[in-house]
Order: structure tokens, then C-alpha cells, then sequence
């Protein structure tokens, strides 16, 4: 008789193994560090483009910068040539003197215009290599947060994983100890009912719904070959005291 609560038990504790289990595979599934991982990750990636198409820009100003210098420095030559043939004596014309000092004029325009254009290049460019210094050294803050996340991640995930290879090793050995016939049993009963099927008793009580039972069970659930049920919840009942 005692062999047979005994078994009855393991099969019991079998069951509460499995439930654990299944917690212990949602936690691995779950692990907090290992989503803030991913989403750091994710972070990150989205911060070094946003750094890429910076300083791709920042290129682009540069290039347009050289542009215009070369701009400027033809602006000036011409300018140089138009001054030199206005003050040279050589157009005696009114109208053709005229039309020089006006080309003169707008070319000093153009010229002063594009000067200013250039030095509004050179602030944006220096404001643009600030912000990218800035931002090199944010990345690299974020890159050693993200290292440090893995570690932690990794870690994590280790030792959830040890747990559930502890409850699953623990769950082959009960396995080998509980008689085939119990186990079917268990499986017969797992397919109808939801969730947990054996009940431990204790204290007259099922341990599933907590209804009362008669005290008659008790005898009857210690009977081996005996198979009794909880008739409120429908659950195996096992002896638990
Ligand atoms: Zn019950």
C-alpha cells in the first residue's frame, strides 16, 4: 500500500514538475534584459544612420563649400580683369564705359553675395562637425550599454536555461521511477482535463477545487489499483497526509 502512494505521489509531483516547467520555458522566452537588449540594439542601429546620413550631409556641405570657393576665386579674377581694363585708359567710348562700371557693379554684387554664401557654409559646417563629434561619442556611450545588456542578457538566459534543464532532468528521473501504467494513466487524464488532473489531498481537501470530501475517500484512496476522483473537479486524487 505504501508502495502505491508512493507512486501515486511521484506521479503527482510529476505533474507540479511540469507546471514548473512551463513557467520556467515562459520565463526563458521572456527575460526582461534580453528584450532591452533587442530594443537597444535596435536603438542603436536607428541612431548610427541617423550619424551616416549626418554625415553624409556634412560631405555634401563640405563639397558645395569647395564649389563655391573655386567659385569665388574666378569671381575675383574677372573682377580683377574688369577693373584693370576700366582703369586702363583703353575705352575711350561713354556708352562702353558706362556698361564696364555696370558689369564692374554686379559682379562685386555676385562676388559679396557668394562670400556671404560661403561663410553660412563654413557655420553650418562647424556646427555640423561639432554634432557629429557629440554624437560620436553618444554612440559610443550606447555601444558600451549594449555590450554591458548582452552580457547581462547572455547571463540571464543561462541561468533560466539551467533552471529547465535541472526541472527536465529531474523530470526523466521521476519518469523512470513511476510504473508505465500510472503514467498512461496521466496521460489519458491530461488529454480531457485542463491544466492540472491529479489532485494532492490534504487535510480531507482537494487540492485542486478545495472542495471537502467524505471521509470514506480516504480509504478508498489508499487501496491500491484504486483509482478515486474528485467528484466536484474531476481530478485523481491522491493521498498528500
Ligand atoms: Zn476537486
Amino acid at each position: 500500500m505504501e508502495q502505491y502512494v508512493r507512486q501515486l505521489r511521484m506521479l503527482w509531483q510529476l505533474q507540479e514538475l511540469e507546471q514548473q516547467m512551463q513557467v520556467q520555458e515562459n520565463d526563458l522566452q521572456g527575460i526582461p534584459s534580453v528584450k532591452e537588449h533587442h530594443q537597444k540594439q535596435n536603438e542603436l542601429l536607428a541612431f548610427q544612420k541617423m550619424l551616416q546620413e549626418n554625415k553624409k550631409k556634412l560631405a555634401m556641405a563640405k563639397k558645395e563649400q569647395r564649389r563655391k570657393e573655386l567659385e569665388l576665386q574666378t569671381m575675383i579674377d574677372l573682377l580683377e580683369r574688369l577693373q584693370h581694363k576700366l582703369y586702363s585708359g583703353e575705352i575711350i567710348q561713354v556708352r562702353e564705359l558706362e556698361n564696364l562700371e555696370k558689369k564692374v557693379q554686379s559682379t562685386r554684387k555676385d562676388k559679396s553675395s557668394l562670400e556671404d554664401d560661403i561663410l553660412q557654409y563654413m557655420e553650418i559646417i562647424e556646427q555640423g562637425e561639432n554634432d557629429y563629434s557629440d554624437d560620436r561619442k553618444i554612440q559610443a556611450e550606447k555601444e558600451d550599454v549594449l555590450q554591458q545588456l548582452e552580457i547581462k542578457a547572455q547571463k540571464d538566459v543561462q541561468v533560466a536555461q539551467r533552471k529547465l534543464d535541472l526541472s527536465r532532468k529531474q523530470w526523466e528521473e521521476l519518469r523512470q521511477n513511476i510504473d508505465a501504467d500510472l503514467l498512461d494513466k496521466y496521460a489519458e487524464l491530461s488529454r480531457h482535463l485542463r491544466g492540472r488532473c491529479i489532485s494532492l489531498v490534504q487535510k480531507g481537501f482537494c487540492g485542486i477545487c478545495n472542495v471537502s470530501l467524505p471521509s470514506s475517500f480516504r480509504a478508498r484512496m489508499l487501496t491500491p489499483g484504486q483509482f478515486v476522483f474528485c467528484e466536484n473537479c474531476g481530478c485523481l486524487l491522491v493521498p498528500g497526509d
